[in-house]
């Protein structure tokens, strides 16, 4: 059944009921005082923002809503429109810090420094390898 929206004006808020679709636009009686509450349309939810200044939801958990989604507090920084930052959490900074960068550089340094000393080494064995097989001794055939 589909979730509807209903306004209870003797207590200036706003409920959700599942009705069927048959039932939707008739009166709901109100969770609080019980009275006729009438079905919202859909499209007024974008008002339901605030709390403040605008009607309550039903049951009423002190939480404010934005764009039909509930949240705990008020926007109170700047925000990008019709964003919330409950809900649109922030990313995390791409910009790299000043200490993180010369951390940065100081690993990519000892990380070249190991792939010079690695292939020195590799260097060193192989010439070494080619040292012995030369000095080895000519093998007979069996
Ligand atoms: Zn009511």
């Amino acid at each position: 059944m589909p979730l509807y929206e209903y306004y209870c004006e003797p207590c200036d808020g706003v409920f959700e009921a599942l009705r069927s679709i048959k039932e939707a636009s008739e009166a709901m009686p109100c969770p609080v005082c019980n009275r006729d509450s009438k079905r919202m349309m859909p499209t007024s939810f974008a008002a339901f923002t605030f709390r403040d200044g605008y009607p309550r939801r039903i049951p009423d958990k002190g939480t404010y809503w934005h764009l039909g989604k509930e949240v705990k507090n008020l926007i109170t920084g700047p925000v990008r429109p019709n964003e919330h930052p409950e809900i649109n959490k922030p990313e995390p900074a791409s910009r790299k810090l000043k200490g993180d960068l010369a951390i940065e550089r100081e690993r990519r340094r000892l990380e070249r420094q190991a792939k010079a000393v690695e292939k020195k080494e590799q260097e060193a064995a192989s010439a070494a390898y080619e040292a012995r097989i030369k000095k080895r001794p000519p093998q007979l055939d069996v």
